[in-house]
């Protein structure tokens, strides 16, 4: 389907491509008065005429920024010279102040803003050297009206400006939306994986982990295995970590909500963590200012604190302190921050975040995040990261909520 509309936009393309192509060789040859006096600007304009025509050719080809760079310095070059050679025709001072309209095609910002002040200079250095050199009778459209010629000018620029803007903030949007779209569908589509995969594996691991641990307390055995057990044991509760965060990726969505006052779900769960914090010296100080009921599971509530806040003991240098506070902002709306000093991520470390099984840790398992975009997507909240490298990392999560 996307395969036969790229044809088909190509078809379009090429459509207008060469009907643009003939048009600029009918200007070359038809009733052209400069045609076979070997003068210097009719050879510039055909010189560019056949630039252009083989750029825009092969643009599909390549699609490459050289050749998008090219087409619009050539374009700029082509109608430069078509005002200045054939003066007659009054309306290429009109097309000139167009010119940057070629690159919004191209959805370049850089090259837009080179385009338009490029023109703006060449315009002013073209009227110059017109005054200069005595060509005003030359260009009577350009001379006659300067006040009115300087208003469309600076009109038609304001105007260029616009359309570029709301277009390209037009397509920021798009495709930001379409990257929303994207994670919503991997978030499906792994949870339904999870769900199956999670199941198979579990029980299986649970019968080999009972019979380990029986091993391990049965003081008659004596083999020199008995050693690894621990190790094995461990290995094999890693395992179940992985699977039951995998589980509630698949957990159903109307699990039963009710009203849930933040302050305590917040201490419960820092108290619950103050001593795996401990183990490196990290504190947890918490600050709660308001009163707040959100609507919610209180499990999932749970997860999500605990998923956020061991990262960020696990990313906290030894005595390293985490702040946890909540706030009532904009009168209807909790938000809790957790902060941490520890050392923080690069924005590309910051972009893969949330993508299944990303993680930096040699045990981690790169569902937690993933699974808390998911707890607070589904009770219409949001979570924002702002973090920077060595710096630290302040993960700011906002719920509706009711004032007690
Ligand atoms: P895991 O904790 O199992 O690695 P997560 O999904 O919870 O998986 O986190 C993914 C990765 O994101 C982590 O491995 C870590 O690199 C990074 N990360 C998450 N939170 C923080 C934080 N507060 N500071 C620095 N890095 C973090
Ligand atoms: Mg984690």
């Amino acid at each position: 389907m996307e395969e036969t509309e790229t044809r088909m936009n190509l078809k379009r393309y090429y459509l207008i491509i060469y009907l643009l192509i003939a048009l600029m060789i009918m200007g070359l040859f038809y009733k052209n008065p400069l045609l076979g006096k070997g003068d210097i600007g009719y050879n510039l304009h055909l010189m560019c005429v056949v630039i252009l025509s083989v750029c825009l050719i092969i643009y599909p080809i390549y699609r490459s920024s050289i050749l998008r760079w090219m087409i619009v310095l050539v374009a700029t070059l082509y109608f430069y010279a078509m005002f200045l050679v054939y003066p007659e025709i009054g309306s290429t001072i009109l097309l000139i102040y167009f010119i940057p309209a070629i690159s919004i095609i191209f959805f370049d910002k850089k090259l837009f803003y080179t385009s338009i002040i490029l023109n703006q200079v060449l315009i002013v250095g073209v009227i110059a050297y017109i005054v200069f050199s005595g060509q005003e009778s030359l260009y009577p459209n350009v001379t006659s009206d300067t006040i009115g010629n300087i208003a469309t000018f600076i009109g038609s620029q304001i105007f260029l400006y616009l359309i570029f803007y709301f277009t390209s903030e037009r397509i920021t949007k798009m495709k930001e939306y379409y990257e929303q779209v994207k994670h919503a569908e991997r978030l499906k589509t792994t949870g339904e994986l999870a769900a199956a995969v999670a199941h198979e594996i579990r029980n299986p691991l649970t019968v080999v982990k009972g019979y380990l641990q029986l091993y391990e307390q049965d003081a008659t055995l004596d083999h020199p295995m008995k050693q690894s057990l621990p190790l094995l044991i461990e290995e094999l509760e890693n395992a179940e970590q992985v699977i039951s965060q995998l589980l509630s990726l698949s957990r159903p969505t109307d699990l039963k909500t009710e009203s849930v006052d933040i302050r305590t779900a917040i201490h419960s769960v820092t108290e619950l963590l103050q001593s795996y914090g401990l183990f490196n010296s990290n504190k947890i100080e918490v600050v709660i200012e308001s009163d707040s009921l959100i609507e919610i599971n209180k499990i999932e509530l749970h997860q999500l604190l605990v998923n956020i806040i061991k990262n960020a003991i696990e990313a906290s240098n030894a005595g390293g302190e985490i702040t946890v506070t909540a706030k009532e902002i904009e009168g209807n709306h909790v938000e809790i921050k957790v902060i941490d000093t520890g050392i923080g991520m690069s924005p590309e470390e910051l972009a893969l975040l949330g993508k299944p099984f990303y993680s930096l840790k040699s045990k981690g398992t790169g569902l937690g995040v993933m699974i808390c975009t998911n707890i607070v997507e589904k009770y219409n909240g949001s979570i924002n990261y702002k973090s920077a490298k060595g710096n630290g990392t302040t993960v700011a999560i906002c719920f509706p909520c009711k004032t007690r």
